[in-house]
């Protein structure tokens, strides 16, 4: 398995680890490496999160006593394990969160599941787009072992660290994304870890929450003025990312609006949607979930309505097809 992930140093005492693919599950990792160190965001899993701890070694005198969880899907907190009797701080929501949308055992079934052909097989009529991506899951992927370890400090607007004399600031911005969605800036350094409030090059798929929310903490992120910003996923950026990330959600929310008007479906408004400048980005057709919650901001729909893991990933997968793409989660 090759992980391609890399440390950068983005400040004086900030680093991240980046996940180079890019594709769902490749989330970053962030490391303040003062007054004992804290580490951001744990990996997807237990390899990931491993590789991870190996390379912040080589910067970090002895393991971190504090894990910060910028939110809680599993591609951000399923390797807290590794860090034992470590403290861990997220948004008061994020416990409770974990226990439904990180709970390992779904996706590990999935990736058993696609490995058998008489399995896959059955499963491939009904949810072609969950097998796709099962099976790519697979290719990087080994959710065994993991064990959800759940916050054990918990905030609700601000909380602050101070690391020998180095602030961290971590500000509740949620629900934009996610329920827990936080940001941790460290003025100092002039670096924020965004979380997947940004995702770099890669299509952004939001979860729970709603466009103004997630478009006043973009504003944020551009006010706080970091000369580094490293996102939830993709390459390490400057506000530009936060720009960028707030140009593209308003044009699929204008985009979706036509639509909706129109009476199309979510779905084939997202076949018919083009991808314009943000084709290039990875994975460009799950621009059907920022459809879709545009559409349910549109309806009315309370911004917690649960997703159907399975019909969303064979919606992605239809309209990849629509489109004319290699399918990529
Ligand atoms: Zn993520």
């Amino acid at each position: 398995m090759d992980m391609k992930m890399n440390m950068k140093q983005v400040s004086n005492n900030c680093f991240a680890v980046l996940c180079e693919k890019n594709r769902v599950c490749d989330a970053n990792s962030g490391l303040i490496n003062r007054g004992g160190g804290v580490v951001i965001d744990t990996q997807s899993d237990l390899p990931h999160g491993r590789q991870m701890i190996k390379l912040f070694g080589k910067v970090w005198r002895s393991m971190p006593k504090r894990v910060i969880n910028t939110h809680e899907d599993g591609d951000h907190v399923w390797g807290n394990q590794l860090f034992e009797g470590a403290e861990i701080i997220a948004h008061k929501s994020v416990p409770e969160r974990m226990k439904h949308v990180a709970n390992p055992e779904e996706t590990r079934k999935l990736l058993h599941g696609v490995a058998d052909v008489s399995t896959r097989q059955a499963l491939q009529a009904a949810h072609p787009g969950l097998v796709a991506a099962g099976l790519q899951l697979r290719e990087d992927y080994n959710l065994d072992g993991i064990e959800l370890v759940l916050p054990t400090t918990v905030f609700d607007t601000r909380y602050e660290l101070d690391l020998d004399g180095t602030e961290v600031h971590l500000i509740y911005v949620g629900p934009c994304h996610q329920v827990g969605d936080t940001i941790i800036h460290v003025p100092k350094e002039r670096v924020v870890f965004a979380g997947d409030v940004i995702f770099r090059l890669c299509t952004p798929m939001g979860w729970v929450g709603t466009y103004d929310k997630w478009f006043q903490c973009l504003d944020l992120i551009v006010q706080l003025n970091p000369a580094v910003v490293v996102p939830g996923h993709g390459p390490l950026c400057g506000i530009e990312g936060a720009k960028e990330m707030k140009a593209y959600l308003q044009y699929l929310r204008d985009e979706s609006k036509q639509c909706f008007h129109a009476g199309l479906s979510s779905l084939e408004a997202a076949k018919r949607i083009e991808f314009g400048p943000y084709g290039e980005w990875r994975a460009p057709a799950r621009l059907y979930m920022n459809v879709e919650r545009a559409y349910r901001e549109f309806r009315h729909d309370p911004p917690d309505a649960p997703w159907n893991t399975p019909a969303t990933f064979d919606a992605i997968y239809q309209v990849a097809k629509a489109k004319g793409i290699e399918i990529e989660y």
